[in-house]
């Protein structure tokens, strides 16, 4: 019995983990829940779940609420450090980490400090802090297990394979929904337009990032980490059905793909059971629902979050940070509608021209240049005005 401590329970890849959790009862058990805000959905699960604790890391809690998980013989923390000391203290086997942000930084750096088996769909953290986070895994040889569907598909590929032997890595992108909608009308581009992903169902940030392509970028970057692989042998394929999650190619010129539905389950599943494959009833693929997969390669002119995004990879320090806490700020500006779709490039780029390059690439660096851009893209906005 594996004993899961699950941050991020109350998004859409923690739903799906509880989804696998309970198709599993056998082998797998959640041992720690949290949410950032939405204390009475964690409730729920804590009532159905059981598990020791509970952390809100977006609210202080009263009382009377606090009382509420102690009630179900739940213990609770409440605060932002909550997941990091969690992650770093608590009982558990393996960390799923489903937060959406920077915020998952500094828990998954304790986590793979303490030698945990960590299933990342965390990508901002080792967009973020790759190098301080693999490097932690390589001295306490903890486990990264990627659950993101790209990184599921390419971990699966290299099952066997000597890493001398690769070639290329190929990120399959679905190009969103925006994909043949011509650039000269991005200006025009709302927010439920943007939040319908032809695929697949994700939280909103995600979702806005399938749209600009950014979350290309930001996959390019972890598989770099998560891999070892140098940026120029990564690229970007666009493939709008999503059934192929990605590709390597060898040096022989063999290619191997892995495919699948595109259901967040599978690569989740996987990383939880890790190496073990079991049946739990998910639903099957038929090559005759999918007579046709189609490729082509990314316009990096009309999606100049991806191009950002390689050229931040391959500036590296804190270019990386300056990009996605950038990135994170314009996209949550575009949703409050503070902003519009064609605004989120340019102040990703301004950030990244602006920041001083140096400082010490350690967490507290990292995190002082994570501040600086999300708060050089506040300011931007603030002076531009109403739009
Ligand atoms: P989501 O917005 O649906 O859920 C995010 C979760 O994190 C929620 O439980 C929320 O309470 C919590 N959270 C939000 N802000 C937080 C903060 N500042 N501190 C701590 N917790 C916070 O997001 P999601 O779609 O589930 O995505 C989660 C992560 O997985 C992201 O990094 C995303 O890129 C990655 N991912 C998601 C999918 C997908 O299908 N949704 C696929 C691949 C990778
Ligand atoms: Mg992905």
């Amino acid at each position: 019995m594996k004993r899961l401590a699950l941050l991020g329970s109350t998004g859409s890849i923690g739903k799906n983990v509880i989804d696998v959790v309970k198709r599993l009862p056998e082998s797998l058990n959640i041992r720690l829940l949290s949410t950032h805000s939405r204390i009475d959905l964690l409730l729920q699960q804590c009532q159905e779940l059981r598990p020791d604790l509970a952390i809100v890391s977006g609210l202080d809690l009263e009382r009377d609420q606090r009382k509420r998980f102690s009630d179900l013989g739940v213990e609770v923390w409440s605060g932002c450090e909550a997941l990091e000391k969690a992650a770093g203290q608590a009982d558990y086997d393996q960390l799923v980490n489903a937060i959406v942000g920077a915020a998952g930084f500094l828990p998954t750096l304790a986590a793979v400090r303490r030698g945990k088996s960590v299933a990342l769909a965390n990508k901002e953290a080792l967009v973020i802090g790759g190098e301080l986070v693999m490097q932690a895994a390589q001295t306490s040889n903890a486990e990264i297990l990627p659950i993101d569907s790209e990184h599921s598909a390419i971990f699966q590929c290299l099952m066997g394979e000597a890493h001398q032997t690769i070639r290329t890595l190929y990120l399959t992108a679905s190009g969103g929904p925006f994909r043949d909608l011509p650039a000269s009308e991005f200006p025009a581009v709302t927010v439920e337009a943007a939040l319908k992903h032809p695929n697949w169902s994700m939280g909103p940030k995600i979702t806005i990032d399938s749209a600009t392509l950014m979350n290309k970028g930001l996959e390019v970057i972890e598989a770099h980490w998560l891999f070892g692989v140098e940026r120029d042998r990564i690229q970007v394929v666009v493939h709008p059905q999503s059934i192929i999650h990605s590709m390597v190619e060898f040096a022989d010129g063999s290619i191997k793909a892995q495919l699948g539905l595109p259901d967040m389950r599978l690569p989740i599943q996987l990383a939880l059971l890790f190496p073990h494959r079991l049946d739990s009833g998910l639903p099957h693929f038929s090559f005759h629902d999918h007579p046709q997969l189609t490729f082509a390669e990314p316009d990096l002119q009309k999606f100049k979050c991806l191009d950002l995004a390689l050229k931040a990879c391959d500036a590296g320090g804190m270019s990386p940070a300056v990009l996605n806490a950038a990135n994170e700020a314009a996209v949550q500006a575009f949703l409050q509608r503070r902003i519009r779709f064609d605004h989120i490039p340019p102040l990703i780029e301004e950030a990244l021209i602006v920041h001083r390059s140096g400082g010490k690439v350690d967490a507290e660096g990292l995190l002082a240049s994570d501040r600086w851009a999300r708060k050089m893209v506040e300011q931007r906005i603030a002076q531009q005005g109403k739009f």
